[in-house]
């Protein structure tokens, strides 16, 4: 599978990661775009959240976001999830994935 983050799962391109387990690998943007800028993946290959056909498996991914939110200090002045699908979602790695965004006041602007 010519997948850019399931060759980082599998260890293939190197990552800073920040939490692994069965299920899950989470890893630092490589061009974030806040001091927090965290990428969630199953490690199952799912093109996209449409492909997604086990929900257990987002509930799975939002646990370890609260878990990371703790870890790194986001908590109390709040973070942004983003899940971006398809292509006027703008999704750029066809591997679905959340971005944990933090550290800084954001935009209010989403679009
Ligand atoms: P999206 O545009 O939602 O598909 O997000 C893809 C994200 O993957 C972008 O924020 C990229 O900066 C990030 N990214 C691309 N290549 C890598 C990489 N090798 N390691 C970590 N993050 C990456
Ligand atoms: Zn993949």
């Amino acid at each position: 599978m010519d997948c850019l983050f399931c060759k980082i799962i599998a260890g293939e391109i190197p990552s800073a990661k920040v939490y692994e387990d069965e299920e899950v690998y989470a890893f630092k943007d490589i061009s974030p775009v806040a001091p927090v800028h965290i990428l969630i993946v199953p490690k199952k290959h799912y093109a996209s959240v449409m492909e997604v056909d086990d929900p257990s498996i987002i509930g799975h991914i939002f646990e370890v976001i609260q878990k990371l939110a703790k870890e790194f200090d986001v908590c109390e002045d709040g973070f942004r999830i983003v899940n971006n699908c398809g292509d006027n979602g703008c999704q750029s790695v066809k591997h679905v994935h959340f971005h944990l965004v933090g550290g800084r006041q954001l935009e209010a602007k989403m679009g």
